[in-house]
C-alpha cells in the first residue's frame, strides 16, 4: 500500500490551490490528487469567469474582508488574471441606489469555457512538473480513521493528512463522510431561482460590465452572467432516493471563438435559510427540483416574460411566433408556467427584483425574455470546523464549495490555500 504525505480528493480549484501551496513551500512533500471524473478540475471547465473582489464567492461566516483580501492576493499572483475594464458604472450605481439596490464593483476576468480548458491544461502540466501525482477516474469511497487509509474504487491508500474538496457534485459524498467520521454539520441554506435569457440589446450593461453583481432586498442577487457566445445548460442530479431532477446553469465561450449568438443569460437567485422543523436545504431543494420535473414532464420549465405577465403558460408557439425573435439556447426544456412550480415567496421576491433591474437596465423585461426554472445551488454544507484552517478531525481538512467554504473559483482556490496552511502545520 502506498502512503502519501497528503491526499487531496477533488482536482477543482480548491484542490489545486492546496496542492500548489503545499508544494511551493516544501518540494519534497508527496501529494496525490484524486478525481472521480476522467478529466480534471471540476467547475473550472464551465465559463471560468473569476472574481477577485470580496465578498463575491466568500461565505461571510468564514471570511472577513481583510482575510479574503490577503488570500486573493496570493490567488491573483498565481493565476495572473487580465482584469476586464468597466464603463459607466456610476450611472448604473446611482439608478440602483435609488431603488435600494447595490451594484457591487468587482475585479473580474473571463476566460470562457474554451479559455478555461487552456488554463486547466497549463495547471496540470505545472502539477506534473512539481512532482504531484494525479489519478483521474478514481473516486474516494471510504475511510479507516485508525489506519489512516482511504479506499478508492481501485485501491487502498495511506495518508498523513487528507484534504477533501469534492465540490458541489460531491455534496452527498461529503455528507456521508461526515456521518462516518462523526463531524456535525448543517445544510440549512440554499439558493433557489431562475435563469434569465435575453438578447444583449435588452441587457446592454454586459457591454460595460461583464458579470454585473446586483444585490436586491430580500436576499435576491444576480449571479453568473454570461454573454456573447452564451448558452443555458441543463445539469442532472439525483435526490437522496435516486430520483432524477435537473437544474439549469449558464456558460459562454470566449470572444476568441468568434461565434457570437448575441445572447446573455444570468441567474436571479434568492438565498433561503431554513429553520426547524425542516432544516435541510438539500431536501427542500430536491423537492422543488422534483416539483419542476413533474410540471415539465422531466425537463426544466421555460416561460417568456410576455406570457408570465399575462398570467398564461408559454406554449411551443411562444417560442417561434414573430414577437419572440430569438430561440432559447437550451431547447431541452418544457414551455410552461413557472409560477405553478415555484414557491410564492421566492417568485415574488425575484419578480420584484426583476422589475427593479428593468428600471436600472431598461429592456430586460422585454416580452421575449425567457425565464428558466429551476436554478438550484447546493453548496451550503456547514461542517463544524475545529480551527480556522477548516480542520474537521485530527489531520483531515475540508475545502471548497461542497464544504461551504467558497462559492466560486477564486474563493475555492483561496480556501484550498487556507486548508493547506493547516495541513503543513499538521504534518
Ligand atoms: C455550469 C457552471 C458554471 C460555473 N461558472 C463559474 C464561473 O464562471 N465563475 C466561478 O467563479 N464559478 C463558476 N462556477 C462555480 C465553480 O465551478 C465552483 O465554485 C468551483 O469549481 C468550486 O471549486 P471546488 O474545488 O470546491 O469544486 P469543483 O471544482 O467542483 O471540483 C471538485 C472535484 O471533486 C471531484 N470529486 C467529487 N467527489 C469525489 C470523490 N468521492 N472522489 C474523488 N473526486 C471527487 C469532482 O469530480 C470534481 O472534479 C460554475 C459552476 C458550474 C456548474
Amino acid at each position: 500500500m502506498k502512503t502519501y504525505d497528503v491526499i487531496i480528493v477533488g482536482s477543482g480549484p480548491a484542490g489545486m490551490g492546496a496542492a500548489f501551496e503545499l508544494t511551493s513551500n516544501n518540494k519534497n512533500i508527496s501529494i496525490l490528487i484524486l478525481d472521480a471524473e476522467k478529466y480534471s478540475t471540476g467547475g473550472m471547465r464551465n465559463d471560468c469567469k473569476m472574481n477577485f473582489t470580496y465578498p463575491i464567492g466568500f461565505p461571510l461566516e468564514y471570511w472577513d474582508k481583510a482575510r479574503a483580501d490577503r488570500y486573493l492576493e496570493k490567488v491573483s499572483a498565481f493565476l495572473k488574471p487580465t482584469i476586464l475594464p468597466k464603463k459607466q458604472l456610476e450611472i448604473y450605481q446611482q439608478r440602483a441606489r435609488r431603488l435600494d439596490v447595490s451594484l457591487i464593483e468587482i475585479e473580474q476576468t473571463h476566460l470562457g469555457t474554451d479559455g478555461g480548458l487552456v488554463l486547466i491544461k497549463k495547471l496540470l502540466a505545472e502539477l506534473g512538473e512539481a512532482g504531484i501525482d494525479l489519478a483521474l477516474g478514481e473516486a474516494m469511497t471510504g475511510i479507516d480513521l485508525s489506519e489512516k487509509t482511504i479506499t478508492t474504487n481501485e485501491r487502498i491508500l495511506g495518508y498523513r493528512a487528507l484534504l477533501v474538496a469534492p465540490g458541489r457534485k460531491g455534496f452527498r459524498f461529503l455528507q456521508n463522510l461526515m456521518d462516518t467520521i462523526k463531524v456535525d454539520y448543517i445544510d440549512n441554506i440554499v439558493d433557489i431561482g431562475i435563469r434569465i435569457e435575453t438578447r444583449i440589446e435588452h441587457f446592454p450593461i454586459v457591454r460595460d460590465y461583464y458579470d454585473p453583481k446586483f444585490h436586491f432586498p430580500e436576499k435576491v442577487r444576480t449571479f453568473c452572467t454570461n454573454s456573447g457566445n452564451a448558452h443555458v445548460v441543463k445539469e442532472n442530479y439525483k435526490t437522496i432516493h435516486g430520483e432524477p431532477y435537473c437544474s439549469v446553469n449558464g456558460h459562454a465561450y470566449s470572444a476568441k471563438q468568434g461565434k457570437e449568438n448575441g445572447l446573455v443569460n444570468f441567474a436571479m437567485l434568492q438565498t433561503v435559510g431554513l429553520t426547524a422543523p425542516l432544516a435541510s436545504g438539500q431536501l427542500f431543494a430536491e423537492n422543488l427540483g422534483l416539483q419542476a420535473m413533474l410540471m415539465g414532464g422531466g425537463k426544466p420549465l421555460m416561460q417568456r416574460v410576455g406570457d408570465f405577465r399575462l398570467g398564461t403558460r408559454s406554449k411551443e408557439a411562444s417560442f417561434n411566433d414573430d414577437l419572440y425573435d430569438f430561440k432559447p439556447s437550451l431547447l431541452a426544456c418544457c414551455p410552461g408556467d413557472i409560477s405553478l412550480a415555484m414557491p410564492a415567496r421566492i417568485l415574488r421576491a425575484i419578480w420584484k427584483a426583476m422589475k427593479k433591474l428593468d428600471t436600472i437596465v431598461p429592456g430586460v423585461l422585454h416580452p421575449s425574455t425567457i425565464m428558466y426554472y429551476p436554478e438550484i445551488k447546493l453548496y451550503a454544507n456547514k461542517p463544524e470546523y475545529l480551527d480556522e484552517n477548516f480542520r474537521v478531525y485530527d489531520s483531515i481538512f475540508f475545502a471548497g464549495d461542497g464544504a461551504g467554504t467558497s462559492r466560486g473559483i477564486t474563493a475555492a482556490w483561496a480556501s484550498g490555500i487556507r486548508a493547506a496552511e493547516g495541513i503543513a502545520g499538521s504534518i
